[in-house]
């Protein structure tokens, strides 16, 4: 399947410098950051600074190293964070029934209070 990249994107700019961002991590192949709009006391988004659109397009497309790094990332946000004793959730939003605001690959990691059941119905 073609995943076509919108270089306009918000995250795009922030990787260009364009835009400012609160940085939690910087990795060669990886970028965290605060969520603009916290959804719960740690709300931390990662992307790979490479144009994938999604998981599955990350995941089918990037090079090992990139994977590993993103990986790895993942899991140093969680420890910087003290996440890993209490507990976090971690979310991809896919395209238009994911509801994917920013369609450059991000997970989300959130943490820091009860996050309750994973979907809501409707
Ligand atoms: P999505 O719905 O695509 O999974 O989530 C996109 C996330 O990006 C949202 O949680 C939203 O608050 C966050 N976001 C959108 N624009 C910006 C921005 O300019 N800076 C940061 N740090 N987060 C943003």
């Amino acid at each position: 399947m073609p995943y076509s990249y919108d270089t306009e994107n918000i995250f795009a700019k922030i990787l260009r410098g364009e835009i400012p961002n609160d940085t939690v991590l910087d990795t060669e192949h990886s970028l965290a950051f605060n969520d603009i709009r916290p959804q719960a006391p740690i709300h931390v988004l990662v992307i790979p600074k490479g144009a994938y659109v999604s998981y599955d397009d990350f995941a089918s497309n990037a090079s090992d190293a990139e994977i590993l790094d993103y990986t790895r990332a993942i899991a140093k946000v969680c420890e910087m964070k003290g996440v890993a004793a209490d507990g976090f959730r971690m979310i991809s939003n896919a395209g238009a029934h994911g509801v994917q605001e920013v369609p450059h690959l991000h997970v989300h990691i959130l943490g820091g209070r009860g996050l309750g059941r994973m979907l809501e119905r409707g």
